[in-house]
Order: structure tokens, then C-alpha cells, then sequence
């Protein structure tokens, strides 16, 4: 087993919980199994944790129920267009040393079959009276909010040294995860004494911060403009999690893949498959089989049932334990507890084929982020009410990457994103579509504030909706981000189950939601179980 490095350090908080104080579960001893590991779905996490798995010497066998693997890192084709379904920008994580996310694709042995494309700007944040380009690096963006807002200069130094101490106390508890039970409780306990800053702010939501630190309420739309990536609004989004990934984004910057996240899942399917391991598309996992309390393989819907000694679920965690497993395996004190989590919101949006380029309205920027007000709160709930006009959207130009993947030449492809909520929308049929239609226009009418006429350039256009997310990844109200990023949800679900042998990978478990944080994930559940095999967890 290789040990782990220094740049994982900063998931360490985040899974502490997970490591010591669950309930541990005996080796399993049949090893005459068709399988050592099979993984249910073949998301971010999913692929991650087939790929350590089959890398550390497991049989490994990736079921997943769409014709093509990805998830939500897919993309898919209208006419001359391609689009990629989700990823706006991918975050590498970590603190000041390597990239994390990084470190765990060239491990994986991916990193050498992708491209990535690094996003020239953050973004560009747009308000009413106002628009502030967000550049990308730390230096760069310290110094353009300081030329903007001069007043807070000394405010803004005090919350960049706020990123930077937050950033080395999570890197120092990193022997949580590696450190024998007695060395990981003194450091819990100490905790507080040692991680003065996380421990102050541990509990602290996003605007609770930014409210320490800045005056204007504008700079503080500006700078809290990147909560979008992490669900909830501000004023209930757990700042921990805002505040590592900003840092993150400044130190490591944003990026794609080049021919789209699509790259990505296929870089990890073709690896698996290197490395011996199984995928099997339009397979869907219909039983996880369990005797004794423990997994002994899964049913699909053909018919089939695979052994094997582990488990990793890919699938939300309703649907995990309440559908794959049963509620009889479980204690009524789990079942209440899982009952009660909230996801997070999903998406609806607008996928559009042009037929001139951004450059037509003189847009240069990646991406554009559209808030009808500087109070976050009111966008979000807008939105959430599905009163999108009044809300927020993103303007992703994925044809400014330079990849001449997403359009032919002189024409682009543009993503139009808000959030949304599954409640609003009805079953498919004649209502479903007429509200989809109706959200559609409403978001181009958006656009159109920033890219006049935009209406009369549409070649190709593909509404979607949470009921998209939920149809191609199952997961519960179509949230693609799992649990809700409230200070009171900051415990995710546990990668150990109370199943011996089955393990959780992806957005809803440690250490977070995205395509970055799906694959330490993956990583992780990967690790643990093939500690388990060496022994060194039992
Ligand atoms: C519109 C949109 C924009 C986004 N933008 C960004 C962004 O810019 N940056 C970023 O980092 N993240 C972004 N995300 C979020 C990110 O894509 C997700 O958090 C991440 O990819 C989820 O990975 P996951 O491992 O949780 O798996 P998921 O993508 O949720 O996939 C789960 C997989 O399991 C399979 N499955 C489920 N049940 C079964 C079963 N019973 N049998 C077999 N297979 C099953 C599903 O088919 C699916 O393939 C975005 C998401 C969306 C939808």
C-alpha cells in the first residue's frame, strides 16, 4: 500500500469522523467469490474507487445502468454540437502542495490519458449596476478586489490569511486518518487548542463570515459568488467547505477536459479495463445481497447475481439502503437518521447549439454568473420557487476553451444553468413540458440581457431539468451535489456502512459533492478496503 501523501491531508477533517468511531466489521473469509469488489454505478466515485481498487490487485467488477459510463461527467450530441452535461469547472482541491485531485488521478493512472484546460478566469460575476471579473490566482484576485474596494484592504488581508491558516490546520490533521487510535483521539481532543481558526469557524455558515470580515455588501456578493458551486445560499452554506474549496480554486485554478468531463469517465473505463477489472453497461443493480450482516454480492436486473467479498455503492443512499439492501438490515436509529437528511437542490437549464460565436457580443470570459440581486439568499429562493427571472443562472461558453470539440468552426455551444427544485416538476407529460418550455425561454430571455438577439442564433437547443439528473443517476430529488451543505448536514454519510463489507463512494459521502471531490471519494473507500486486506483495518 502506498502511503498517503501529504496533499490528501486536506479531506482529513472531513473524514475523521468516518475513520475512528465507527463500528468496525470482521474480514470476510470466503474468498471463493466471483468478484473481490463489485461497484454499483459508474459516477465520479464509482470509477475512482474501481480504478485504486483494481490498481491495488482486486478482481473488480463496475456495474452501471446507463448504456455509457460518466454519470453526471457525460455529455451527449444534437446535430453538429456536443455538450457536456455538467461540468462547468473542476477543481483539483488541496491545500499549498500538490493539487489532491491531481495526485489521485496519477495514481489512478489517468491523469496521462486526459487534457486538461485550464479556465483563464474564474469568472465573471454580473449584479444589478455592476460586474467585478473575478481573475484567476490568489495574487491576481486579492489585488483586483483591493483596486475595487480599497476601504477593505486590510479586510481583505485578514481573510486571505484566513484561507491560508484554515488551509495548513486541516493539512496538520492528517494523522487522523493515518495515526493509531490513541495518536487520532489526542489529536481530537487538542483540537481545539491546536485548530483555533477551523475550530472557531467550524460551526460558522458562509455569510456568518463574511459578515466578520467585509462592510460592503457588494464585495461580499462578489466574493462569496462561488457558494452556486456548493448548493446551499450563503447564509446556510457550511463555511468550512467554501472556504477550503476558494482556496483550492486560487492555489489550483479551474479546469475542463478537453473533449468534455466525457474524457474523463472513458480515461477511467479504459484503465479499469487495463488493469483487468470488468464494466458492464446497462446493467442495473436491482438487490445488494446480505447474509449475516454481511454483503455477499448483488442481483441486476437481467437476472444475474454476481458474488463477492465487497460492496462499493455508487447509488444514493436511499437507494443504497432503503432499496438495494432493505430497511430489516438496519437499526431504527440509522433509518431515522437517513430518513431525516435533506438533499440538495438540482438543476434546471438549457443547452444551446449557436450558430455564430461569443465573440459575436464581444464575450471572451468562460463563464458568466447572472444575479438578479446582490442578496444570495433572495437568487437562490427565487430560483428555488421557480421564479427564475428573478433568480440566478450561469453562462457557461464552452466553445472559449479553445477545444474545437463542442461546435464547429464559427459556431459555439452555451450552457444556461439555475437551480432548481424537483417538487416543482410534475411527471412527464403534456404539464412537464409545457413548464420545461416556459423555464427554457425564461432563462434565454436572461441570456439575452448580455447577448441581445441571442434567441435568433439558436440552432440546436435541449431543456433539462431535476427530473434529468434523476433519471441518469438515480439520485434522490435529482441533486447531483447529495447531502445539503448546511452547517447542521456537515457530516456526510459515512464511506463504512452498518453492513460489513459494503462501503459508499461519491458525492453524498466524505469528503464532498463535485467531480473533483467524487473521485477522492472513490479513492478513499478504494483505501480503505484494501487496508482491510492488508490487515491494517479490521
Ligand atoms: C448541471 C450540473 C452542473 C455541474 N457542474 C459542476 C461543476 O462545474 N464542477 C463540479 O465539480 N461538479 C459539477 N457538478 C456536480 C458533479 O457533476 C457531481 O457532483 C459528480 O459528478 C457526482 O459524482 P458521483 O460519484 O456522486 O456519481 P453520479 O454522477 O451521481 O453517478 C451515479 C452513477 O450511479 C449509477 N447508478 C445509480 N444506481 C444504480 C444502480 N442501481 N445500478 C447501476 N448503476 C446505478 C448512475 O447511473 C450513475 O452513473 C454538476 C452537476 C450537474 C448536474
Amino acid at each position: 500500500m502506498n502511503k498517503i501523501s501529504r496533499p490528501l491531508a486536506i479531506i482529513l477533517i472531513l473524514i475523521a469522523a468516518t475513520m475512528h468511531g465507527c463500528a468496525t466489521t470482521p474480514l470476510p473469509q470466503n474468498r471463493n467469490t466471483d468478484y473481490d469488489v463489485i461497484v454499483i454505478g459508474a459516477g465520479m466515485g464509482g470509477l475512482s474507487a474501481a480504478t485504486h481498487l483494481s490498481s491495488g490487485g482486486m478482481k473488480v467488477l463496475l456495474l452501471e445502468q446507463h448504456y455509457k459510463v460518466g454519470g453526471c461527467t457525460t455529455s451527449f450530441s444534437r446535430g453538429e454540437f456536443n455538450f457536456d452535461a455538467a461540468l462547468h469547472e473542476m477543481s483539483l482541491g488541496g491545500g499549498k502542495e500538490k493539487a489532491l485531485v491531481q495526485t489521485i488521478m496519477e495514481r489512478a493512472g489517468v491523469f496521462e490519458k486526459v487534457e486538461l484546460i485550464r479556465v483563464k478566469e474564474q469568472c465573471k460575476s454580473v449584479f444589478p449596476g455592476f460586474e467585478f471579473v473575478q481573475p484567476e490566482g490568489e495574487e491576481a484576485f486579492f489585488n483586483a478586489l483591493k483596486k475595487r474596494w480599497p476601504d477593505e484592504a486590510d479586510n481583505l488581508n485578514r481573510y486571505r490569511d484566513l484561507l491560508i491558516v484554515l488551509s495548513d490546520e486541516i493539512s496538520e490533521l492528517r494523522n487522523l486518518y493515518l495515526a493509531n487510535p490513541l495518536e487520532a483521539l489526542l489529536t481530537k481532543i487538542t483540537l481545539p487548542l491546536r485548530q483555533r481558526t477551523l475550530f472557531k469557524y467550524h460551526n460558522k455558515t458562509v455569510q456568518e463570515v463574511m459578515d466578520d470580515f467585509f462592510e460592503s455588501e457588494d464585495l461580499k456578493a462578489v466574493i462569496s459568488q462561488f457558494w452556486l458551486y456548493h448548493g446551499p445560499p450563503p447564509s446556510e452554506q457550511w463555511s468550512i467547505i467554501f472556504l477550503i474549496a476558494q482556496y483550492s480554486y486560487l492555489l489550483h485554478g479551474g479546469w475542463q477536459i478537453k473533449g468534455s468531463s466525457q474524457a474523463l469517465s472513458d480515461a477511467y473505463n479504459a484503465r479499469i479495463k487495463e488493469l483487468g477489472g470488468t464494466v458492464l453497461t446497462d446493467t442495473r443493480v436491482t438487490s445488494i445481497n446480505v447474509t449475516d450482516g454481511r454483503v455477499t454480492g448483488v442481483d441486476t436486473e437481467h437476472g444475474d447475481t454476481y458474488t463477492s467479498r465487497y460492496v462499493v455503492s455508487n447509488a444514493d443512499p436511499f437507494q443504497t439502503f432503503l432499496g438495494l439492501v432493505g430497511e430489516k438490515e438496519f437499526s431504527g436509529r440509522f433509518l431515522r437518521k437517513l430518513k431525516k437528511i435533506e438533499p440538495s437542490n438540482s438543476f434546471a437549464g438549457v443547452y444551446l447549439g449557436l450558430d455564430v460565436t461569443p465573440d459575436f457580443w464581444g464575450i471572451s470570459e468562460y463563464e458568466i454568473f447572472l444575479n438578479k440581486s446582490v442578496d444570495h439568499q433572495a437568487n437562490y429562493e427565487a430560483a428555488m420557487a421557480g421564479s427564475y427571472e428573478n433568480g440566478l443562472m450561469s453562462l457557461t461558453f464552452y466553445t472559449n476553451l479553445g477545444d474545437p470539440f463542442y461546435a464547429p468552426k464559427g459556431k459555439s455551444v452555451l450552457t444556461l444553468h439555475t437551480y432548481s427544485n424537483m417538487s416543482l416538476w410534475p411527471e412527464p407529460g403534456e404539464e412537464y413540458t409545457r413548464q420545461k418550455e416556459e423555464m427554457m425561454d425564461t432563462l434565454i430571455t436572461m441570456a439575452e440581457e448580455i447577448m441581445p438577439g441571442l434567441r435568433d442564433h439558436i440552432e440546436v437547443k435541449e431543456g433539462m431539468t431535476p427530473r434529468t439528473v434523476k433519471n441518469f443517476t438515480f439520485n434522490q430529488d435529482g441533486t447531483p451535489y447529495g447531502l445539503n451543505f448546511t452547517v447542521e448536514q456537515q457530516n456526510r454519510i459515512n464511506i463504512h456502512t452498518p453492513i460489513g463489507g459494503l462501503f459508499m463512494a461519491g458525492s453524498w459521502t466524505w469528503p464532498s459533492h463535485s467531480v473533483g471531490m467524487a473521485q477522492v471519494s472513490g479513492f478513499l473507500a478504494a483505501n480503505i478496503i484494501l487496508n482491510k486486506e492488508d490487515g491494517q483495518e479490521n
